[in-house]
């Protein structure tokens, strides 16, 4: 974790902030041509969320008829792992997860795995899925959600759990593979506050813009200015960043407070597929 590391190089008071050059120290900075206020705050220790791990002998089950009890199974080690926003717990024991993946992945579905998605990417293990939704619920204007932006729909599950804590979600998909599959996946659930686009989500989406929260599925070097400028006052955006002293990608989490001014914090390190520019017609039906 980036706790006690003491980087001598000045911050740059200009958005987007190289994760390098981000002080773990306390410290103000007004930027240049902006009312912001940049703090960088000391990191907070976050626990590590141990969740049992499978053991070996245990056999892959498929999910039974609407895959409710394995579901509910799924909820409690994620509750007994320490997760304790029961608001994202209940949506997470309604969405059948097992519906997003494919027909031979079902058995693994409610188990805390990332598992293939197709064109090369994965979705998120569900404990990861409950620990960014439960940041995003932790935002300086408090856990109400009215517009969320997801940047990497993949096969829509993370965009379900959303659309069933937030008023209006946009997620946005570069690969027209992917998106037309979530596009399907999610029609029968008729979720008429989930809008998926087709598009770069490092522009964000503007018309939909500002935003009480931002979720990032990938991650890049650096956060993409868009999404900072799509941030609402109260707002807090939560990616995974590659820092460079770690080697390694963390999650960040920013927010941005009622005066303007911008919070950043580095949690702990994650791994998610790469933060892709422009988008591509990969997997098109
Ligand atoms: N939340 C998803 C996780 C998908 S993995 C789920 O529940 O399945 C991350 C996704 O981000 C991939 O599908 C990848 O194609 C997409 N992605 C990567 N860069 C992107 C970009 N610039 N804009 C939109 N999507 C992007």
């Amino acid at each position: 974790m980036a706790d006690g590391e003491d980087d001598a190089r000045p911050p740059s008071g200009r958005w987007p902030l190289r994760l390098e050059r981000a002080q773990p120290s306390a410290r103000r900075l007004v930027s240049p041509g902006t009312d912001s206020v940049i703090r960088h705050e000391p990191v907070p220790a976050t626990p590590r969320v141990a969740f049992p791990v499978r053991r070996a002998a245990e056999p892959v089950r498929p999910a039974p008829g609407d895959g409710a009890p394995l579901r509910q199974h799924m909820v409690d080690r994620l509750r007994q792992a320490g997760c304790r926003d029961e608001a994202v717990l209940a949506v997470m024991a309604r969405v059948p997860r097992h519906l997003f993946v494919d027909a031979a992945l079902q058995g693994q579905a409610y188990e805390d795995t990332s598992l293939p998605i197709g064109l090369g990417q994965t979705i998120s293990k569900p404990s990861v899925v409950a620990r960014m939704i439960e940041l995003l619920r932790e935002r300086p204007g408090g856990p109400a959600l009215r517009r969320v932006l997801e940047i990497g729909s993949g096969c829509g599950y993370q965009a379900a759990v959303l659309a069933g804590l937030a008023e209006r979600v946009i997620s946005i998909e570069r690969l027209r593979g992917l998106h037309e599959r979530a596009l399907a996946r999610l029609a029968p659930m008729a979720l008429a506050n989930l809008q998926l686009v087709y598009g770069d989500g490092r522009l964000g989406h503007a018309p939909a813009a500002p935003f009480d929260a931002i979720i990032a599925a990938a991650g890049g070097h650096e956060l993409p200015p868009a999404w900072l400028e799509q941030l609402a006052r109260g707002g807090r955006l939560v990616a995974p960043v590659h820092d460079a002293a770690l080697k390694s990608q963390v999650l960040m989490v920013v927010d941005r407070l009622a005066d303007g001014s911008i919070v950043q914090r580095i949690h702990e390190p994650v791994r998610f597929v790469p933060l892709e520019s422009g988008i591509s017609e990969f997997g098109h039906s």
